[in-house]
C-alpha cells in the first residue's frame, strides 16, 4: 500500500515523482482512491487554493483538416457528424469569446483545425487577440493553431497572445499509432517555438486511446520535462466515423488516477479537465476538481459539454470559486438550481412504467 499522504509531503517539499511512484498511483485500488484524492488535493490547494480557472474554447475553423489524427473528429477521412466551417469573421470570434468571458472564463482559447497556420491566419488571430485584449485586458488569450513555423509564435506574442496550446497527446512510443501525417518531434518543436517566443506553453494529453499505463507515465513525464505551464487532460470522445469509434476504455476511477498522477508529477502546473470529462468521469467530476484546478466552461471544439451553469454549480457545490470571480460575471450569484421539486407521476399508483 502506498502512503499517499507521505508522498504528497515529499512532493510539496520539492521531491520529484519517480516512475515507481507513478505506476503505484495508476494502480491505486478502489478502496484507497479517496486517500489518493486527499493527498493530491493537498498539493492542489498548496498551489491554487480554492480557485478554479475557467477556460473557454472558440473553434475559429472547424473540420476540413488534412491531418489524420485518429482521435479527432475534424481529421482527414473522419465521417463524424460535426459542424464544418472555415474561419469565423473576427467580430464573430470576439462575440463568441465574450459569451465565455461573461460566463466567467479567465482564459479564452482560440483554436483552428489544420496542420498549421499560414501567415495570413496569424494576422486573423492577431486581430482577434488585439480586440479581446483591448476590451478585456484581464482575460488571458491562448492560441491553438497547430504546428508553427519560424517567427509565427513571435508575431502572436507581439499581438498580445499569452499562451500557446499544442498537446503532445500521448507517449512518443505510441504516437505513430495515432497519427501518421506529422511526428511527435514536430509537436515538441512547436512547443519549444512557443516557449522561446515568451508564450506560456500549454500541452497535455488524450487518454483512453489504447495506450498502456506505462505509456501514460511516459507521456506525463515528458510533459514534466517540457515544463508545460498548463496541462489539459482530454478523455477520448470516440466519435462514430473516426478510427477510434467505440473505444470506451476508461472508467471514472481510472480517470481520477490519471488526473492525480499529473498533479503529483507536475505539482505547480495548471491541470485542466478537458474534453470528455462529463462522459468519462461522470459522477466523479466533483472529486476530480479537488485535484485539477481548471476546466473548460461549456462546450468543446466539436462535442457538446454539460451546461455552463452546471459547471459553475459543480464548482460552488465542491467549495471552490472561479478564478477572477471578483470580476462582474453574468452568472455570479446564480443559484445552483432553482427548479421546484417534481412530484412522482410514474411507477406505483400509476399506469406509467416505474423509473427502474
Ligand atoms: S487534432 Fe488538429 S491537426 Fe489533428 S486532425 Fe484534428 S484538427 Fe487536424
Amino acid at each position: 500500500m502506498t502512503d499517499f499522504a507521505a508522498l504528497a509531503d515529499r512532493v510539496l517539499e520539492g521531491e520529484r515523482l519517480t516512475e515507481r511512484d507513478a505506476r503505484s498511483i495508476l494502480c491505486t485500488p478502489d478502496h484507497e482512491l479517496l486517500d489518493l484524492v486527499m493527498a493530491a488535493g493537498r498539493i492542489r490547494r498548496a498551489h491554487f487554493g480554492n480557485r478554479v480557472k475557467l477556460n473557454y474554447l472558440v473553434n475559429l475553423k472547424s473540420g476540413l483538416c488534412p491531418e489524420n489524427c485518429h482521435y479527432c473528429s475534424q481529421a482527414l477521412g473522419s465521417a463524424a457528424q460535426i459542424l464544418k466551417y472555415s474561419w469565423l469573421a473576427p467580430d464573430e470570434a470576439v462575440r463568441q469569446a465574450e459569451a465565455g468571458i461573461g460566463g466567467g472564463a479567465a482564459r479564452v482559447c482560440l483554436v483552428a483545425s489544420g496542420r498549421g497556420p499560414m501567415d495570413r491566419d496569424i494576422d486573423r488571430v492577431s486581430d482577434i487577440a488585439v480586440a479581446l485584449k483591448d476590451r478585456h485586458p484581464a482575460v488571458e488569450v491562448c492560441a491553438c493553431l497547430g504546428l508553427l513555423t519560424d517567427g509565427q509564435a513571435e508575431r502572436l506574442r507581439g499581438a498580445g497572445v499569452d499562451a500557446y496550446n499544442h498537446n503532445i497527446n500521448t507517449a512518443e512510443s505510441f504516437h505513430e499509432q495515432i497519427v501518421q501525417t506529422h511526428t511527435y518531434a514536430d509537436r515538441v518543436t512547436t512547443i519549444g517555438r512557443a516557449k522561446d517566443a515568451g508564450l506560456s506553453p500549454c500541452s497535455g494529453l488524450i487518454v483512453g486511446m489504447g495506450e498502456s499505463p506505462e505509456q501514460i507515465v511516459e507521456a506525463v513525464f515528458a510533459l514534466r520535462a517540457l515544463e508545460s505551464d498548463s496541462i489539459p487532460i482530454n478523455f477520448l470522445v470516440p466519435f462514430d466515423g473516426t478510427p477510434m469509434q467505440g473505444r470506451w476504455h476508461l472508467t471514472p476511477a481510472q480517470c481520477l488516477r490519471i488526473v492525480a498522477l499529473v498533479r503529483f508529477a507536475c505539482p505547480a502546473s495548471e491541470v485542466r479537465l478537458a474534453g470528455g470529462r462529463e462522459v468519462h468521469l461522470r459522477s466523479l467530476q466533483g472529486l476530480a476538481l479537488h485535484i485539477a484546478n481548471s476546466i473548460f466552461l461549456g462546450d468543446y471544439l466539436t462535442a457538446q459539454g454539460q451546461a455552463a451553469l452546471d459547471d459553475l454549480a459543480m464548482i460552488r457545490d465542491n467549495g471552490f470559486v472561479p478564478e477572477g470571480a471578483d470580476r462582474e460575471l453574468a452568472t455570479a450569484g446564480a443559484p445552483a438550481r432553482a427548479t421546484a421539486p417534481a412530484a412522482r407521476l410514474r411507477g406505483a399508483g400509476t399506469a406509467v412504467p416505474p423509473n427502474a
